[in-house]
């Protein structure tokens, strides 16, 4: 049992289920060697809640040091263009929003589909690197933490609006009952926040620990988001699961007391509870396949690793972590195609990030792809390799 507060529930009944050492932050690329010796690694310890089933890590890191220079662009990946697009279609058409906050917004990737569609949307979020680029394209984009000062100001400049959104970034915040109140204090009473989260069931059922590094402090089911949502006044109302990220969750939560649950609501509800999605012994055992999966991929890379050449593909934050987490420094090129990370070191391990051209200038014998999740748009854009590509996820293959 760990002396901390459940980020959902409050309450302080939170149990250790994977201890994963001290890793170097998934986000914490490096400029170049000069900035290795001032490198900080930080323990990653991941919890349970033997309450609500949240899971969650219990060390925060100051979300300035976090995401003050993010390295990660959503426009440059490509499924995500496509997701933002279909949500955008979603908010205007099927919600038919007028106005919109979205906090965490990037580089304005759902932004500029919003307004493309004529909803009024305004964007917050922490990195200043990031939404100087949404600011570059025309949008309407505020550097900082999305409260109730940030809110009020919104509201007294637009008024209150019907809708407020956060994709892949809720998850990141070590008080989430600050997002919560703020969104309230801006959404209009008939309004609905829209979250998109990561879900803890395809983290159980794919076995993706490799997303469960700092950033990610807590991992939501639709038990412990319920559990949250309903101490800041939000009632779950609708809810959608979505390939997005290995697996995520689009949840709809009204201010409005007397809105009603539909039945994907309580479909989901009951799956959790048949999957036992909520309870510690689910997340102990987690936790030693995690173990096993890890040790393997250790020792089977390490032999290969002596003989031949390896790169890895995909510089997303699960990359730090499986580089990191297996030792992987034998590892020479980490190749992504954002020009953001391209001349950087990664964290940890510091293997120089390069873009897919050079790979095809000095191919290696094998391809550990980092991004597995993305292996069949990797390998259909590299259709000319002849090597031998790795995935550690959905299963330790080689193809
Ligand atoms: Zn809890």
């Amino acid at each position: 049992m760990s002396g901390a507060e459940c980020r959902a529930c409050g309450n302080r009944r939170l149990e250790p289920f994977l201890d994963l050492g001290e890793l170097p932050l998934a986000g914490g690329f490096l400029s170049d060697a000069s900035e290795i010796a001032d490198e900080r690694l930080y323990p990653l310890e991941v919890h349970v809640c033997a309450d609500c089933g949240l899971v969650q890590n219990v060390l925060p890191i100051a979300p300035e040091l976090l995401f003050k220079q993010y390295f990660f662009s959503s426009s440059t990946v490509g499924p995500l263009i496509e997701h933002f697009k279909g949500y955008a279609e979603f908010i205007s058409g099927a919600l038919a929003v007028k106005t919109a906050v979205e906090f965490g917004c990037n580089d304005g990737i759902l932004l500029a589909q919003l307004k493309a569609r004529g909803v009024k949307a305004v964007g917050v979020d922490y990195a200043e690197n990031i939404t100087a680029i949404a600011r570059g394209k025309g949008l309407d984009v505020v550097t900082g933490a999305f409260d109730l000062d940030c809110a009020r100001a919104i509201r007294s400049r637009l008024g209150s609006v019907d809708y407020v959104t956060g994709s892949n970034c809720f998850a990141h915040n070590h008080e989430p009952g600050a997002i919560l109140e703020a969104a309230r204090q801006v959404l209009a009473p008939t309004g609905l926040l829209g979250l998109e989260v990561m879900y803890a069931g395809d983290l159980l059922e794919k076995l993706q620990w490799d997303t469960l590094y700092h950033e990610h402090l807590t991992v939501l089911s639709l038990g412990s988001l319920s559990a949250l949502l309903k101490r800041y006044g939000f009632k779950v109302v609708d809810v959608f699961h979505l390939p997005m990220h290995a697996g995520s969750l689009r949840v709809l939560a009204s201010p409005d007391p007397n809105r009603q649950p539909n039945a994907r609501v309580a479909e989901l509800a009951a799956r959790e509870k048949q999957q036992a999605l909520n309870e510690p012994a689910t997340w102990h055992a987690f936790g030693n396949d995690v173990r096993r999966l890890i040790d393997a991929v250790t020792s089977t890379m390490a032999d290969i690793g002596a003989r031949r050449k390896i790169w890895a593909y995909g510089a997303s934050g699960r990359a730090a972590l499986w580089l990191s987490a297996c030792r992987m420094t034998y590892v020479e090129r980490m190749v992504d195609s954002s020009p953001l990370r391209a001349g950087t070191l990664m964290p940890g391990t510091h293997q120089p990030v390069v873009l897919p051209e050079e790979m095809r200038k000095n191919p290696p014998d094998y391809v550990f792809v980092t991004a597995w999740n993305y292996f069949d748009v990797i390998r259909a854009k590299e259709e000319w390799y002849r090597g031998t590509w790795v995935t550690p996820l959905p299963r330790f293959e080689f193809f």
